[in-house]
């Protein structure tokens, strides 16, 4: 089972759809209105994680092996898990991996997204989403870290 909400949001000037994440407005990406942040999106970083989390634990990584996107929140939690993943899988600094992904995003955009993905990454650090890497790098056989680079 994959996770799904509902919530979707529109700048309330040009009726472009983003995540007002940041508190107490965000900038709209596309013409740099002041957004406010409304109820249901306070917590918005905590749930992409937690979607992630749950999808890692169920499926072994963050994108699960199919997942229908209805809102903007879908959008970013698939978003977030390709992030995660590629993390997890290339052992890339976050800070490289960020400007790599979003390099190919409109330059409006780059800022909105460097912030979102840090602050994501921060959450999931704190919830301990990649603590079995880190376990896995100290504790784990060399037989297995092997496989994970001829992979
Ligand atoms: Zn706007």
């Amino acid at each position: 089972m994959t996770l799904h909400y509902h919530q979707d949001y529109q700048c309330v000037k040009c009726e472009n759809f983003f995540l007002p994440f940041l508190l107490p407005v965000t900038l709209c990406p596309e013409c740099g209105e002041p957004n406010l942040q409304s109820d249901e999106f306070r917590d918005i970083v905590k749930l992409l994680v937690e979607a992630n989390a749950t999808h890692r634990q169920q499926f072994g990584r963050c994108v699960p092996p199919a997942y229908a996107v209805f809102s903007l929140i879908d959008h970013y939690i698939y978003y977030s898990a390709n992030i995660f993943d590629m993390y997890v899988e290339r052992e890339v600094p976050k800070a490289l991996l960020i400007e790599e992904v979003i390099a190919s995003e409109p330059p409006a955009w780059q800022d909105h997204l460097r912030e979102l993905l840090y602050q994501v990454f921060e959450e999931a650090e704190r919830q301990g989403l990649f603590q079995d890497l880190h376990a896995h790098e100290s504790a784990e056989s060399a037989e297995d870290r092997i496989e994970g680079e001829a992979a």
